[in-house]
């Protein structure tokens, strides 16, 4: 059997110093990593770098509200403690809690789903669309940085070798809102990777017109998709159909889905125009999805402040 060097660090402070020091690979839920290193039956997974284990700081494993009143989520919470932590957006929780499957939601964490920088990947839709931000650590200090810009492309991060994912902190814009919504395409209800995953959010101003909306996918390109530009079709205006047109066709010249692109783009043409055409109708509930083909309203949970 192959030795595997491995450090288990337990503090955040003695895990920043062993990663100033080593070029080593941080494993929280090891998913991604398990997988992504596995060899045949019966061998353990290869690993050509050292492993350090940060699944069990307790640095990475909070989640509180910070005195700017956002949502601060440590990097080595779970899916699962996500999906039913009240503190977390709304669009955060619906997309971790359909993630893979109860076993892989409970060891599969945010930060491994930012770094794993796949465009499959259920978190970033949801943290796009409320200009999220991740926290960076290392042993000279911290810095932060929109999602957005962190994940540069496919598998593709702005970290540097000394730095670790401590923190993700999310302003809790959808408070904001008038309508939300967050639908996955997926072949089962667990276990599915993303066909597509569709984030929107809304609000009207007093006079009717759209004061601020926001749409993001995921599996529609290298990387998550949205566009601030295409959000700016529609803001200032009042919604009429052809004006949902003119979204869909900004967001469709958008997305460049690779494998089954003409399924990928009408059902993102579909929910787009769903979401904005319930919305103009100002239903009473704030939850706005599609079932089978029909509308679903709701309210989300009460969060606990
Ligand atoms: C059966 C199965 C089903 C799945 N279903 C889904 C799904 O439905 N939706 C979905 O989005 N994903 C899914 N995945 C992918 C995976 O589970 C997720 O991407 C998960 O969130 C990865 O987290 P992890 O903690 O396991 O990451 P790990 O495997 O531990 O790490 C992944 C990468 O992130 C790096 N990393 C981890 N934490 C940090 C940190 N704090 N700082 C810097 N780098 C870090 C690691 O070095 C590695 O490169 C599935 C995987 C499997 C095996």
């Amino acid at each position: 059997m192959e030795e595997v060097k491995c450090y288990m660090p337990s503090t955040l402070k003695e895990a920043l110093e062993i990663k100033s020091k080593v070029d080593c690979i941080p494993l929280a839920g090891g998913s991604d990593l398990m997988v992504a290193h596995k060899r045949t039956l019966g061998l353990t997974p290869r690993f050509d770098k050292p492993v350090m284990i940060i699944r069990n700081l307790k640095e990475l494993r909070k989640i509180y509200v910070n005195d700017k009143g956002e949502c601060c989520i440590g990097s080595a919470c779970t899916s699962t403690e996500i999906a039913e932590n009240p503190l977390c957006p709304w669009h955060l929780r619906q997309a971790a809690s359909r993630m893979g499957a109860i076993g892989l939601r409970n060891s599969a964490t945010i930060g491994g789903n930012i770094a794993n920088a796949s465009p499959k990947g259920d978190t970033p839709g949801p943290l796009y669309l409320l200009d999220a931000r991740v926290k960076l650590s290392s042993v000279n200090g911290e810095r932060e940085e929109l999602v957005s810009d962190f994940i540069v492309k496919f598998r593709t991060l702005d970290l540097k070798s000394d730095e670790l994912i401590t923190e993700i902190i999310v302003p809790y814009s959808e408070d904001d809102f008038d309508y939300i919504f967050w639908h996955k395409v997926g072949t089962r209800k667990a276990n599915a990777i993303s066909k597509i995953t569709l984030s929107q959010a809304i609000k009207f101003a007093s006079d009717g017109t759209v004061a601020d909306y926001r749409v993001s996918a995921t599996a529609t390109g290298a990387k998550t998709n949205r566009s601030r530009d295409v959000e700016n079709i529609i803001i200032g205006k009042k919604i009429t159909s052809s004006l949902i047109e003119d979204v869909i066709k900004a967001f469709d010249a958008v997305i460049s889905p690779r494998a089954m692109p003409e399924f990928r783009r009408e059902a993102t043409r579909r929910m787009i125009r769903r979401f904005l055409t319930v919305s103009a109708t100002h239903p009473k509930e704030k939850v706005i999805d599609t079932y089978d083909g029909y509308y679903v309203t709701g309210q989300p949970e009460p969060r606990r402040k």
